[in-house]
């Protein structure tokens, strides 16, 4: 037994050195993805329930690294937020997410509106203010079309220069989502202090909706509640159509998911936004 004890352990201490220089490694490359050109961006489509239009994009980060291959955001988001990594790497996602959805709108006279991910480190310092007016001013994209989603954990780690941020963000004319709707194990005052627009639904609450009599009701009820507060309400991860009928029977406003299309680069988007040009 002896043996085992310590056979385990140096399989454990193995495990951990690996990890270890993975992390080391994604932080190394990170460091140097901006100035190498590594990331793009894919174009989640987001659904209006009640037209079936077209109604937003969401614009998630993409890194292709030549040692590491692809990274999920899952791993290298993390990372970028600890190391203050993501502040630069937030500025590119926000200018080149602008661009790009202002030339849509222009081409396709589109309404369309783009939703950001921004991290909690985007909001320390004064930053992010002067960095939305510049974006906004160099684009000509209309604050009303820009979305900025912010996970509860953001908000529950609020400090009061965030709260203040936010108001002034809200008073640009830009909106403000909460993602990840949840997961958070928040108390819900914060939805009535703070003034969001769009409350996204986690995906966890939508996988079993129309099997788990817990994951319906609750689903219900945030839409009544969010509803109730003045908020639209997206659903993410929808996936089947079945999900689609209960969310459209459920008064959800918005929807998204692979059942409309997976997240794409700009050029393989392009066909799904053309479609609804023509209608
Ligand atoms: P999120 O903001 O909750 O984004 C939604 C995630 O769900 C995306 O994962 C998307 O690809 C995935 N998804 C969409 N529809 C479905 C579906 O029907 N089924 C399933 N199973 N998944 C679906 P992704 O692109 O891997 O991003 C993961 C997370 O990384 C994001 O979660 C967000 O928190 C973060 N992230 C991505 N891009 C950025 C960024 O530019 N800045 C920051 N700060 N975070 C980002
Ligand atoms: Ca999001
Ligand atoms: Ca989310
Ligand atoms: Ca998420």
């Amino acid at each position: 037994s002896k043996d085992i004890g310590r056979n385990s352990y140096s399989f454990f201490t193995k495990e951990m050195n690996q990890q270890v220089s993975q992390r080391l490694g994604i932080e190394t490359q990170l460091r140097r993805a901006l100035s190498q050109h590594e990331f793009h961006l894919a174009y989640q489509p987001v659904m209006d329930a009640a037209s079936g239009q077209m109604v937003a994009v969401e614009a998630l980060l993409r890194w292709n690294n030549k040692e590491l291959g692809f990274v999920p955001p899952d791993r290298f988001i993390p990372i970028a937020e600890e190391t203050g990594l993501i502040v630069p790497i937030g500025e590119w996602v926000l200018r080149e997410a602008t661009r790009q959805v202002a030339q849509w709108q222009r081409h396709y006279g589109l309404p369309l509106r783009l939703a950001v991910n921004v991290s909690a480190r985007q909001f320390q310092g004064e930053g992010l203010l002067p960095l939305l007016r510049e974006v906004l001013d160099e684009t000509g994209f209309a604050p009303e079309s820009l979305e900025l989603e912010i996970t509860e954990r953001l908000i529950l780690n609020e400090t009061a220069s965030n709260s203040e941020q936010l108001l002034r963000i809200h008073e640009m004319g830009v909106s403000l989502s909460v993602d990840d709707f949840g997961t958070g194990f928040s108390a819900l005052s914060y939805l009535k202090r703070f003034p969001f627009r769009v409350l996204k639904i986690d995906r966890s609450f939508i996988r079993d909706i129309c099997t788990d009599q817990g994951d319906a009701s609750l689903t219900k009820a945030i839409i009544a509640m969010a509803h109730g507060l003045g908020l639209h309400v997206i659903a993410e991860g929808v996936e089947e159509q079945s999900q689609e009928q209960f969310l459209m029977a459920s008064q959800c406003d918005m929807l998204q998911g692979y059942y409309y299309s997976r997240p794409l680069p700009a050029a393989d988007i392009e066909p799904f936004i053309q479609r609804f040009q023509q209608q």
